[in-house]
């Protein structure tokens, strides 16, 4: 047997960028692609001013803005003076440098994790890093994708060099056909809720099966995503064909014959018929509805056909976490979760802002008229999903049922700029993350789910089954 047969994708990819072993136990790990934003660069470009020291590979850094980009009017200067501040210091920080910045007038700004990708930046067996939590999305790619801290981020500046300790490796094979109606982000919603939001500590995710097997680039983008909230340092999703397809042609890609090379190498890096795991899980893709979050993780979800748990009847060391939620979210357990009116609804983010996602929601708002009272927002993830969204005429089909049609950021899954829930608002997002306060006011309430499910609660008004739409 050949020796890559027994070896999975991680160990060839650790393996490639081991600069050497540290007396720490981890290893100095090359990064291949940097990708830096507004929100987590200053400082460290700050501290690499102080030292003295220049930016080792700018040209294997990328920069864009979108936490604090307001998504009404992104005419210069930006209203909020300290957004405009941001933006500004991060196009000296990138000029200074030689950084590539994809600014609000480059035609490919967007959520960090959206633009990768589509240019092709993000490529199979490279290490990639950003000072962003969700950094995970790029294992779709067959990357080991890290989110790190301001103080990696300068690391990384510096030298291109990460510190790491060697994560082991889950495979997650996800069995058997997804319904109609049922996505990609229930996907990964089902696998957290069954091995929980700390049960990836230590581990990277290897997601695989016929479920992943089938899904395009873009859904194993929203599955990867929330790796990190299943716990898991960073997760990915083994090269094929339908990756080197995504690729070609992509503003970054390899051309012509470097291309075939590239693939060519792409696909050997995927992890071998025998090799080995430290664990493995299975999760009946058949078995699966739409899943909506009812609590204050990512982990606290139900299919939308089912009632919200009742803490008398879990056992004792989950019954904290259930009162907690509950008493957060001021929802009924025992109930369904079906009906649950929202006040606003949010189609967007790195998990779910990309034109598949766009086109899934415009499916159901082509059926009906946002409820009276809800505010339905429509963030695209890039100015490039933007621009094919308007050419395929979905903003059009949205604003016609009464959603907001805005520009591409962040938005309202972290509300860092203007788009804020108010009060104990409940909004039923498309984001990745449920926890207190998250979007924009302290008592606001998220329930995450997939963009097509958001679109039917803005028509509802209250959560409902996208299957009895569609
Ligand atoms: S869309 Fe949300 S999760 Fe993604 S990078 Fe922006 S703030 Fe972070």
């Amino acid at each position: 047997m050949p020796p890559d047969a027994t070896r999975n994708l991680l160990d060839k990819v650790w393996d490639a960028h081991a600069v050497r072993e540290l007396p720490s136990g981890q290893t100095q790990l090359f990064i291949g692609l940097h990708l830096i934003h507004e929100v987590t660069s200053p400082q460290a470009f700050a501290m690499l001013r102080e030292m003295e020291l220049p930016v080792r590979f700018p040209e294997r850094t990328f920069a864009t803005v979108d936490h604090i980009i307001p998504t009404r009017s992104q005419k210069r200067p930006l209203a909020d003076e300290l957004a405009e501040q941001m933006l500004q210091a991060l196009e000296r920080n990138t000029a200074d440098s030689g950084i590539t910045f994809f600014g609000p007038s480059s035609g490919h700004q967007g959520v960090v994790h959206v633009i990768g990708p589509e240019l092709g930046l993000t490529q199979p067996g490279m290490t990639i890093a950003c000072g962003d939590s969700h950094t995970s999305t790029h294992g779709a790619f067959g990357s080991m994708a890290f989110g790190i801290g301001t103080s990696q981020v300068r690391d990384v500046l510096a030298t291109q060099c990460l510190a790491m300790a060697r994560p082991r490796v889950r495979r997650i094979d996800v069995t058997g056909k997804l319904a109609g109606g049922v996505y990609a982000k229930d996907v990964i919603l089902a696998i957290i809720r069954q091995l929980g939001v700390e049960g990836g500590v230590g581990f990277a995710y290897e997601y695989a099966g016929p479920v992943i097997d089938a899904m395009t680039i873009e859904e194993r983008l929203t599955v990867c995503n929330m790796s990190i909230e299943g716990g898991a340092r960073c997760g990915y999703v083994n090269p094929d064909a339908v990756t080197v397809d995504y690729l070609r042609g992509r503003p970054y890609s390899p051309r012509g014959a470097a291309f075939d090379r590239a693939a060519k190498y792409w696909l050997s890096l995927a992890s071998g018929p025998a090799a080995s795991y430290d664990d493995r899980v299975e999760l009946d893709g058949n078995a699966l509805a739409p899943s909506v979050t009812w609590g204050i993780n990512p982990g606290q979800s139900v299919g939308v056909d089912e009632r919200l748990p009742v803490p008398s009847a879990v056992p004792d060391g989950e019954r904290a976490a259930l009162e907690e939620a509950y008493a957060f979210m001021q929802l009924e357990p025992g109930t369904p979760i079906a009906g649950t009116k929202v006040d606003v609804t949010f189609i967007g983010s790195c998990t779910n802002g990309r034109i598949s996602d766009l086109r899934e929601a415009a499916r159901v708002a082509r059926t009906g008229k946002v409820a009276s009272g809800v505010k339905a927002l429509v963030v695209p993830g890039s100015q490039e999903v933007a621009k094919q969204a308007e050419e395929e005429g979905l903003d059009e089909v949205f604003r016609a049922a009464g959603f907001e049609w805005r520009k591409p950021g962040c938005s309202m899954c972290l509300a860092m700029n203007p788009d804020k829930l108010v009060g104990p608002q409940i909004c039923a997002s498309s984001s990745n993350r449920n926890f207190k306060g998250r979007q924009g006011s302290p008592t606001g309430r998220t329930l995450l789910m997939s963009p097509a499910m958001v679109a039917a609660a803005a028509l509802a008004g209250a959560v409902t089954d996208v299957r009895e739409v569609l």
